[in-house]
């Protein structure tokens, strides 16, 4: 799962820098094409025309030469000055004259219309012929071929590949006053001007064939010529250099994008340090990375139990600053190399613990809740946490597969820890709790309670037991408790500790509450109907209830709906009810009190504010809890604890029920204290309200 999450992030990271780097290749490989091809034409469409221009200039040097006719003198006047090499043959290739230095390497050739496309072709010259030229290679130009410019490269090639020439022997002798050309003039025609040469031969047929003028030419580039081809160059390659800078500037946006885009996923806006998901993608790698045969991992959820009490009581943005304050001061708790920490949601924290030993990993979270309790400085903050550990390598899994640390399940050791914390019992102190197989055996409880309660409600499944009160003196029936108990046709017989802690988690307490009281009710006033002498029923508000502020109205109202008079039932708040809005709940007694309801005090003894409570609680009634008497044979410190609990609850004007009696000399010692009634097994255990039903109409105990 959390390879899955670390895979898509990566994707959507990655596919973008990888569409980046794919476009620019794209680019750079179409742009040098598009490049190559321009400078491609525009050098064969120059070297085409410098060649045709040369060779008009050559052409016309052989007119003239031609129309001088002169003896070999007077040619050699003509030429001498001029300073470019020729060749005159005759048919049989006999130089009949020279003019400077003959370089022409006699490997002549034709060259047709010389095209970017057609030197490509092939068949270079087939079909594009528009002219031809013969034309030998300069043995010094190799030179030039050899060390660079390409297309002068390709068309010495091609030309060479057309084989040798015959050269025409005959030679004719014209003066320069015969041409009519000036020698200055035919200097310029046969020199040309440029700034790069580069030299060939060219041969022309003169005086009808028989004899060939061959001459060296140039294929020369003047400024101009490079300039274009610059310019053009400079151009192509600045646009080049502006789309890659382009691209660049895309690509590194991009991965800044990606980061920036990965830091706000991997953020939580509140504690503004990292959030579950960061958690998920790194926890594994953690593990993978630091984990060895003596240093294991735990996942640890750590929950801000009154972080909501808090932030009704102040607001939510001071409650976001406790949980930056919360946050931090995990984290100076922990090695931000080798350990994790996020905020998951609301107000929870997960955490990656590098230990040792568990007992010392339990400590050490102890430890960090101790500091996170008093964050605040005022209010003491409450904090629980469930631990569950990754097992060493090698140990069987639930599945029998055996365990190795490098396929961790983060998010599965998470939950875990989570049903860990879960478990705990909110009773307004911090608590660590290790997972434990079991605890999943417990949720699929609480799911399935979960499941059917609402059907169990609407089907009247659950039903109420009596546990009847007695007056140890006398024996006399003097009230009840009314307990729940599910009949479910799905688990069967459920006593009420299997599902009252997991309504009040779950909130269906209220539910309960208000079915136990509108039953009761009904069967007092059924009982009331029939003539039986009715005692006080007291029945179990949860402590979830006293939120509501109009708690005494509603169970007035439900209790008049059923025609019940009031004296005929008891309110039970169990001791933890008095942690929370003192005001609120003292107001409520006093409303309930003045509706003619008794209001009692359960389990008194088993927390520690009890004493606390008794001076702010306008109570009726005390209720001894069931801890005083387990053990207890009527002998030791215990009775003078209850027995000075009873003159207390006395002198505050309260009656006393002592629960949990089991044994008749505890019977005895709460009879001589004074207790006024004792629920407990020793006289009955609760019972269905038919047995009940005939013990109110009996009126006296029956002890089993
Ligand atoms: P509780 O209110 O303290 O109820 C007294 C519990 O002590 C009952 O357990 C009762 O059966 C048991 N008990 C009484 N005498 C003896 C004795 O001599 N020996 C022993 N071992 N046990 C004795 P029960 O019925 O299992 O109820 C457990 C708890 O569940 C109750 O404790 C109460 O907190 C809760 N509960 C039961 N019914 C309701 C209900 O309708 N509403 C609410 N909110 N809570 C309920
Ligand atoms: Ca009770
Ligand atoms: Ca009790």
């Amino acid at each position: 799962m959390a390879n899955r999450k670390k895979d898509q992030l990566k994707a959507i990271g990655r596919s973008h820098v990888w569409v980046w780097i794919v476009l620019m290749c794209l680019i750079f490989v179409l742009s040098s094409i598009v490049l190559g091809i321009v400078i491609g034409m525009y050098a064969s469409t120059l070297m085409f025309g410098k060649f045709n221009s040369e060779y008009s200039r050559v052409s016309e040097i052989a007119a003239i030469y031609e129309n001088v006719s002169g003896s070999s003198a007077e040619t050699a006047d003509i030429f001498a000055g001029i300073g470019r090499n020729m060749i005159i043959t005759d048919s049989d290739n006999n130089i009949i004259y020279e003019s400077g230095t003959n370089t022409c390497s006699f490997k002549g050739g034709e060259v047709n219309e010389i095209s970017f496309f057609s030197m490509f072709n092939s068949g270079y010259g087939e079909e594009d012929t528009v002219e031809s030229y013969t034309v030998y290679e300069d043995s010094r130009s190799k030179a030039l071929y050899v060390s660079g410019t390409t297309l002068v490269v390709d068309i010495w090639e091609i030309i060479s590949d057309y084989g040798s020439y015959g050269i025409d022997p005959e030679i004719l002798d014209a003066s320069p006053e015969e041409s009519g050309i000036s020698n200055a003039q035919l200097e310029d025609i046969m020199l040309g001007s440029g700034i790069i040469s580069l030299p060939y031969w060219l041969s022309i047929d003169i005086n009808g064939g028989s004899q060939h003028f061959i001459s060296k030419a140039y294929i020369s580039a003047n400024l101009n010529d490079v300039a274009v081809m610059a310019a053009s160059l400079i151009g192509i390659s600045a646009l080049m250099i502006l789309l890659f800078i382009i691209l660049i500037v895309n690509i590194v946006n991009s991965v800044l994008k990606r980061n920036k885009i990965l830091k706000v996923f991997f953020t939580d806006v509140a504690t503004r340090g990292h959030n579950y998901m960061h958690f998920v993608i790194n926890g594994g790698e953690t593990v993978r990375r630091y984990s060895n045969h003596g240093v294991r991992y735990a996942v640890v959820d750590l929950s801000f139990v009154n972080y909501r009490f808090f932030c009704i009581c102040h607001s939510v943005e001071e409650g976001e600053v406790m949980l930056r304050k919360v946050y931090n001061t995990i984290r100076a708790n922990i090695d931000p190399k080798r350990e994790l920490l996020s905020h998951c949601e609301y107000s929870e924290f997960a955490l990656l613990l590098r230990f040792t030993d568990e007992e010392a990993l339990k400590r050490r979270v102890t430890s960090i809740i101790e500091q996170l309790e008093k964050v605040h400085g005022e209010h003491r903050f409450i904090f629980h946490a469930g631990i569950a550990v990754l097992e060493p390598d090698g140990t069987p899994g639930k599945d029998g597969v055996p365990i190795r640390r490098k396929d961790a399940d983060i998010e599965l050791l998470y939950s875990n820890a989570c049903t860990a914390r879960d478990s705990l019992v909110e009773n307004g102190e911090s608590a660590v709790a290790m997972f434990d197989e079991k605890l999943i055996d417990d949720k699929k409880w609480i799911d399935a309670v979960l499941e059917h309660q609402q059907k169990a409600l609407d089907n009247e499944e659950f039903m109420v037991y009596y546990q009847p009160k007695y007056d140890p003196r006398t024996d006399e029936l003097r009230g009840a408790e009314a307990l729940i108990r599910w009949q479910s046709p799905e688990f069967g017989f459920v006593p009420p500790g299997r599902i009252i802690p997991i309504f009040e988690k779950n909130g269906f307490i209220t539910e309960i509450d208000h079915y136990m009281i509108s039953h009761v009710a009904r069967d007092q006033k059924m009982w009331l109907d029939r003539g039986y002498k009715c005692v006080p029923v007291s029945v179990n508000v949860s402590r979830a209830h006293f939120i509501e502020s109009d708690l005494a109205e509603q169970i007035r109202d439900m209790i008049d709906a059923a025609g019940c008079p009031h004296e005929l039932i008891e309110i039970e708040l169990t001791e933890s009810a008095f942690f929370d809005d003192k005001n609120a709940l003292v107001s409520t007694i006093n409303r309930l009190k003045s509706y003619g309801f008794a209001v009692s005090m359960d389990d008194f003894g088993s927390g520690y504010s009890s004493l606390n409570s008794l001076k702010d609680m306008p109570l009726d009634v005390l209720k001894l809890d069931a801890e005083f008497f387990r053990g207890e044979n009527g002998s030791g410190r215990g009775e003078i604890v209850v027995s000075e609990a009873i003159k207390l609850a006395k002198s505050l004007n309260m009656r006393t029920v002592a629960e949990g009696v089991e044994i008749r000399e505890q019977v005895d010692f709460l009879a001589s204290q004074g207790c006024d009634m004792i629920q407990g097994y020793y006289y009955a255990k609760p019972m269905p309200k038919d047995e009940f039903a005939q013990r109110v109409s009996a009126g006296r105990a029956v002890v089993q």
